[in-house]
């Protein structure tokens, strides 16, 4: 609940502004709610302006994107940049290609960044961008038509010290191979614009597997320590069935778990002897098939349509690495009653307020998306470093560097817990030690 007085007249004000833009809302309140003990203790925020300033993009771009598809028809998009903050580096975050890509969506997500990179202790500010277009059933022709033409405005807007975008959902080596072929034809430039780039020409090796791996490094260390625990032998539910879910289940897998669903947006799968991830990639990764594909080539896995009822499968460790708000309050009571202890999310803010309270009442191990799910941003910041190096490190290089900073935000984000009276509590942590890093940088530059 708010209470501090500075913080309900920040909130306040977002409410009157932005008061159709749910998602973001729901991502300042939760962060603004989690800041009350840093605020009433450092007044030198309030004086500096830090919240209002905090939650007011520096930069909304919305452009339009036209192409022409393979039957000649016109087709037009909405793009959008949302270039948060600054603060800390250069904007940074991903490129989200979905019809329920809109401004609030990208501005919750730019929020987000700019606290979840600050964790990462790599020197990047927040941003996030993406189009409403949707590359589900288009040719190869037409996605990459698509992303030329959102690159020609993108690029005015991008530089490799201004603003470093990437992917996220439905943007994968793919489409950023031609939105980076686009940008270097445009501003006839080779430099390290975006991250996530084919190995070939910049990309850093562990980058694909960044997040997926990052959340179970994350999720082990915060089960190590709060609770002497390890994935060994426990049942886990994964969502989703993208690049952050299938090396999520590789790493979980690899660590003794045992992971029996998979999903997408039109169901799930449960299989009882444990995903074989081999054929999930086949389906996804090869022909960027449906899930469903799965219960046809197995036998013993079921397939229920809906991704909801992924939720009622019995186990100790759920992952969402699906999308916002996939766990409601009922999904949440659903796991708790089924006996799971730990929900660690690899998608951005995947569990409603109402389901984060059903985990804090019920003592879950909750690890909240900005921290949990850090490892991609991370990677992607040390692919910026080897492109400034013009070198590229090993697999074994860059997935020991990844494994450390999921480590040190658990403990980053345990101290800062601890300092202001939370103790144990990895979502106020994670919120606090994001915040404190870039509030002082804002103070130190002045009002800007
Ligand atoms: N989209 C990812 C995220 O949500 C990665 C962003 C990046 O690598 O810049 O953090």
């Amino acid at each position: 609940m708010l209470t501090n007085e500075y913080v309900k007249r920040v909130y306040d004000q977002v409410q009157k502004r932005d008061g159709d833009q749910p998602e973001f809302l729901q991502a300042v309140y939760e962060v603004l709610d989690t800041l009350q003990p840093v605020i009433a203790k450092h007044p030198e925020y309030e004086a500096n302006g830090v919240l209002e300033r905090l939650v007011e993009p520096e930069r909304v771009v919305k452009f339009r994107v036209a192409w022409v598809d393979d039957a000649g028809k016109v087709q037009v998009n909405r793009g959008y940049r949302v270039q948060f903050n600054s603060a800390i580096g250069p904007y940074k975050g991903g490129l989200r290609f979905h019809p329920t890509v809109n401004e609030g969506v990208i501005k919750f997500l730019g929020f987000e960044q700019i606290l979840k990179n600050s964790l990462t202790t790599l020197p990047m500010g927040g941003g996030k961008g993406g189009s409403d277009f949707d590359p589900k059933g288009k040719s190869d022709a037409e996605v990459m038509r698509f992303c030329q033409a959102f690159m020609t405005e993108l690029s005015r807007h991008i530089g490799q010290f201004t603003d470093v975008p990437a992917g996220d959902i439905n943007v994968g080596a793919r489409e950023i191979g031609y939105l980076f072929g686009q940008y270097k034809r445009i501003r006839d430039e080779y430099s390290g614009v975006l991250t996530g780039k084919g190995l070939e020409f910049g990309g850093s090796l562990a980058r694909t597997e960044a997040t997926g791996y990052g959340l179970c490094y994350y999720t082990a260390e915060a089960l190590r320590v709060l609770k002497n625990d390890s994935f060994e032998g426990k049942t886990v539910v994964i969502s989703g069935s993208g690049n952050v879910a299938i090396f999520a289940t590789e790493k979980a897998q690899e660590l003794g778990a045992k992971v029996v669903t998979a999903s997408d947006s039109n169901g799930y799968v449960y299989d009882p002897d444990g995903i074989k991830l081999d054929i999930v990639k086949d389906i996804k990764l090869g022909h960027r098939g449906r899930i469903k594909e799965y219960a046809e080539r197995v036998p013993g896995a079921e397939y229920h349509e809906g991704c909801a009822g992924v939720w009622t499968v019995p186990c100790d460790i759920a992952l969402p690495c699906a999308t916002q708000n996939e766990i409601d309050e009922a999904s949440a009571e659903a796991l708790v009653k089924n006996g799971c202890k730990v929900v660690c999310e690899g998608a951005n803010m995947p569990s409603t307020p109402e389901a984060i309270a059903v985990y804090q009442k019920n003592g879950l191990l909750y690890g909240p998306a900005k921290a949990a799910n850090a490892g991609g941003v991370a990677v992607s910041g040390l692919e910026m470093s080897q492109n400034s190096y013009r070198l590229s490190w090993t697999f074994e290089e860059t997935d020991a560097k990844l494994k450390s900073i999921m480590e040190s935000i658990v403990a980053e984000s345990l101290a800062a817990a601890k300092e202001y009276g939370e103790e144990g509590d990895l979502m106020a942590g994670a919120n606090i030690a994001g915040f404190v890093k870039v509030a002082n940088a804002m103070v130190a530059q002045g009002i800007l």
